[in-house]
């Protein structure tokens, strides 16, 4: 057997004992592929991975929220942040982190996303989600489905094991029924905070349509609170092969009707990756995100611009929508895996964690806090 001695420091170093040739040819490769795969390793280990998530955008009132309120949000969103890196340190794709991130909020009451989602004029739930990867340009979007538990699982379905790559309501649920995905009666997603909120929507629809009839604008009216819309989630992340991936779901808006469908399951408008520019993930008010294409743009002025994703991300949320009226935030990572969360809203529920770090998490306009 050839003796093999590593060293700790740049290189092998090997001493063989042995008399025949081939084998030592053998081992020769061996040691090659063993050297490759380490070169490999330290190039992995150097890609800065990381990850960024939002619980969504609007006014959240400081003084409304409870500490109690504020710390449940708080650790909801690390607990999704450190899902997502979980899978990016163990050296897994940035599409399953974007995934796990997600299933994890659309797990928790607290968000506008599964279960926690809005209501809908009627008093039930439709609810939207879209996933992208940056490698390849693969894409899955879901909208208006009411039984889906999670459909953040069923948008990656619909990106892995259709032809197609936007579902709707009950043929999107037949194909979730195929796929095996966990479906759940309509009522699972209710919550009694978004109930209160559905009953206040629809009052202020009520005297908004009995001032203005028939008005589309009513959501801009003075008694609509943004809060209502609260709560979309999103997450996108960097590899450690230098892959960016996006995914977006939600509830939508409050008492929405004649089957709405937002921007989040919209491919460029709440959702976008690609490799050669970023990804990102937006929330607000959707009517706004896809005339504007939101997500779309921001890759754009990064890819034909050459600016960086900050700066495009600045320029279309604090220029583009406020000049439009348009409210809302969107989370951004670059290639290099440079992280940007613009809002123009009050505050924007997000949670950041990059390579070796802590998570960051934080709500308002104030720096992120680091925690465990
Ligand atoms: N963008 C979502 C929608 O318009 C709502 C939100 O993010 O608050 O459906």
């Amino acid at each position: 057997m050839p003796a093999l001695q590593l060293s700790a420091g740049s290189g092998y170093h090997c001493f063989i004992d042995n008399q025949f040739p081939g084998e030592n040819m053998r081992f020769s490769a061996l040691i090659v592929s063993l050297a490759a795969a380490a070169v490999s390793t330290a190039v992995m280990a150097n890609t800065p991975y990381a990850i960024v998530i939002h619980g969504g955008a609007g006014t959240i009132n400081k003084a409304a929220l409870t500490p109690a309120q504020q710390q449940a949000y708080e650790t909801a969103l690390t607990e999704a942040v450190n899902a997502g890196y979980q899978v990016l340190e163990q050296g897994g794709s940035s599409i399953d982190a974007v995934t796990q991130a997600v299933l994890v909020m659309e797990d928790s009451p607290l968000f506008n996303a599964g279960k926690g989602a809005v209501y809908t004029y009627e008093g039930g739930h439709d609810l939207d989600a879209s996933i992208m990867r940056g490698d390849n340009l693969a894409a899955g979007a879901v909208a208006g489905v009411t039984t889906v538990k999670n459909p953040v699982l069923l948008a990656r379905a619909v990106m892995e094991k259709s032809e197609h790559v936007m579902l709707s309501g009950k043929g999107a649920e037949e194909f979730a029924k195929l796929q095996g995905l966990t479906l759940v009666d309509n009522r699972h997603f209710d919550t009694q905070f978004r109930y209160e909120a559905l009953i206040k929507a629809k009052a202020a629809m009520e005297k908004a349509e009995a001032k203005t009839p028939h008005q589309a604008s009513v959501r801009l009216s003075a008694g609509w609170s943004p809060a209502w819309n609260m709560g979309t989630v999103g997450a996108v992340a960097l590899d450690k092969s230098g892959n960016l991936a996006a995914a977006t779901s939600t509830g939508g808006m409050t008492a929405k009707r004649y089957g709405r469908i937002g921007d989040a399951p919209i491919i460029g408008a709440g959702n976008f990756a690609d490799n050669q520019s970023c990804a990102v993930s937006a929330t607000g008010h959707g009517e706004f995100f896809i005339r504007y294409r939101v997500a779309a743009d921001i890759c754009a002025r990064v890819k034909y611009a050459g600016v960086s994703a900050a700066e495009a991300a600045n320029q279309v949320i604090h220029q583009e929508l406020v000049k439009a009226g348009g409210t809302g935030g969107v989370i951004v990572m670059d290639n290099k895996g440079n992280i940007s969360w613009p809002f123009n809203t009050e505050g924007m529920y997000r949670a950041k964690r990059t390579a070796g770090q802590l998570p960051e998490v934080a709500i308002f306009q104030d720096l992120a806090k680091k925690s465990q």
